[in-house]
């Protein structure tokens, strides 16, 4: 699958920040550049140019500091990303929340012990519902925009942790909680390891090595 021109951004931002061998500072550079596009595609994506089919999922590992974040159009984990029209379909918005806050249930590390899972946040903006509490404030804006008649729900998730080792290989299955996703596009910087894969059907092996 040919990258888009989003993510490959992120790859673009990661490497300007300098060389490989600079240290700390530009690694957390990576992951403020990382957190960056990632806000900067929400923007984008408060105007409905999500995709559905594609979920987006964004590890960053450095020193031991772990975060990943998921974006993903409403259709494709609950099916339908209007407000919601009784108590069952904010059930199911409520359900998929409740898992993607959920690490273990969709993410396993190889070796299992590399990381500790040691928050989590999610949101569902677009649907016009008053669930949790922003990310940021573009999600903010986003629960603002109940009336709007052209909604494109979404859930966003970011998970953070911390690492005692960089993990040689992510295991992604978020088929088994939501048959209907149909691609997730991962890219990751993993230490001084960056790359990408597309993972179909929602499940499948990432390897973070080199
Ligand atoms: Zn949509």
């Amino acid at each position: 699958m040919a990258p888009t021109g989003r993510c490959l951004n992120v790859a673009a931002r990661a490497s300007v920040g300098g060389s490989r061998n600079k240290g700390i500072t530009m690694r957390i550079a990576l992951l403020l550049s990382l957190a960056a596009a990632s806000a900067l595609a929400q923007v984008e994506r408060q105007h409905g140019h999500h995709e559905h089919g594609r979920i987006t999922l964004q590890l960053a590992q450095a020193d031991g500091v772990l975060e990943v974040r998921l974006e993903a159009p409403g259709s494709d984990l609950v099916g339908f990303e209007h407000v919601p029209a009784g108590p069952a379909q904010q059930a199911a918005i409520d359900a998929a929340l409740a898992i993607l806050r959920d690490a273990p249930a969709w993410l396993e590390f190889t070796p299992a012990d590399a990381c500790t899972w040691e928050g989590s946040e999610a949101v569902a903006p677009g649907y016009g519902s008053s669930d949790g509490a922003g990310l940021d404030r573009a999600d903010e804006d986003a629960r603002h925009r109940h009336d709007h008649h052209d909604a494109h729900g979404e859930f966003h998730a970011v998970l953070r942790g911390s690492c005692r080792t960089g993990p040689a290989a992510l295991r992604v299955d978020l088929h088994r909680h939501f048959p209907g996703v149909q691609r997730v596009r991962v890219d990751f910087i993993n230490g001084n390891h960056q790359g990408q894969a597309n993972l179909q059907g929602g499940k499948g092996v990432v390897d973070l090595q080199p």
